[in-house]
């Protein structure tokens, strides 16, 4: 009782200095941001609402994105816009292997809520792997639109996960691939976070391969696709996937097990890919 009674004089303390804004239209939330000092950017809240109730964060404002017209999935041709509001719960049914993973992500509960903007910049969770759907974006070779100081710009999403601070996710774009594999080891708990995941996507702009698990953030394989394109076998080229992963270990695996597991993933996501999509 003690506990609870304290934790609720935190929670009502920790925010009660920060300017709480809640735009209607995308260009209020833009200004808003502005360059991102001070701000707290809450998306779905599966991440951030614990940080802020507890105290363990206090910005000066906290941006609350939910009628900021954020949301959604516009279909262009072959290629699709989605909206940084976006639930995971949207994209179950999403291009593959951006649909996959989205359905391995959490619960329904948590899916439900959980944004595609949250999910891009899920800090990393030290105790489990976050941002499950950032392999199958590096995969997919998303182009991410975002706002803050310099003002818009779009970059691929490696480019954005190198340095996701400070910024405001409005969109991310894709292509529908040709081909699609994904490769995953789990563990078996209701809320079933990933331990390694593997991504693997052939569009216009070829073959690319993501991870999830093999690093702080999404890795692009840079090395497996390196090895493909110059003729190298399925197996051989799922062994380079060790070359661009930087293992470690958590609550989940140790870094030991994720360095014989993800070869392993990288050459069954290959095989699905070749299985069609
Ligand atoms: C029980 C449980 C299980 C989970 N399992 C998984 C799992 O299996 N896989 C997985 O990937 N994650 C998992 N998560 C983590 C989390 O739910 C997801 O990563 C989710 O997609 C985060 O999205 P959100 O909208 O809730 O983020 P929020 O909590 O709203 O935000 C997360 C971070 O992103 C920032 N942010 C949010 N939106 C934007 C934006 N548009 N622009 C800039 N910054 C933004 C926030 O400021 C914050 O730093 C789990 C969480 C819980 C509680």
């Amino acid at each position: 009782m003690i506990a609870f009674e304290e934790e609720r004089r935190v929670t009502s303390t920790s925010l009660e200095n920060a300017e709480l804004v809640l735009p209607t239209s995308r260009d209020e939330a833009v200004h808003a941001f502005g360059d991102g000092s001070g701000v707290a950017v809450l998306g779905g809240g599966t991440i951030l609402m614990p940080e802020l109730s507890y105290g363990r964060l206090r910005p000066k404002r906290v941006l609350l994105l939910q009628d900021a017209g954020l949301s959604g999935v516009a279909r262009n041709g072959g290629s699709l816009t989605i909206g940084a509001m976006t639930t995971v719960a949207e994209l179950e049914q999403g291009p593959e292997p951006l649909g996959t993973a989205a359905r391995n992500v959490a619960d329904h509960e948590i899916r439900a809520q959980a944004t595609l903007g949250g999910n891009l910049c899920a800090p990393a969770g030290g105790a489990t792997p976050r941002g499950d759907l950032q392999a199958a974006l590096i995969a997919l070779g998303a182009q991410v639109k975002t706002a803050g100081k310099d003002g818009e710009r779009t970059e691929p999403i490696e480019d954005f996960l190198a340095a996701p601070d400070r910024r405001l996710v409005l969109e991310v774009e894709i292509e529908e691939p040709q081909r699609a594999g994904y490769a995953a080891a789990h563990r078996p708990h209701a809320h079933a976070y990933t331990i390694v995941a593997v991504c693997a996507a052939e569009t216009s702009a070829g073959l690319r391969v993501g991870l999830t698990g093999a690093g702080p953030s999404g890795v692009r394989a840079h090395s497996v696709e390196d090895a493909l394109a110059a003729g190298a076998s399925t197996q051989e080229a799922a062994q380079k996937a060790l070359d661009d992963a930087q293992l470690q270990d958590d609550a989940l695996a140790s870094a030991w097990y994720r360095q014989r597991l993800l070869p392993v993933l990288v050459r069954r996501a290959l095989d699905d890919l070749e299985g069609g999509t």
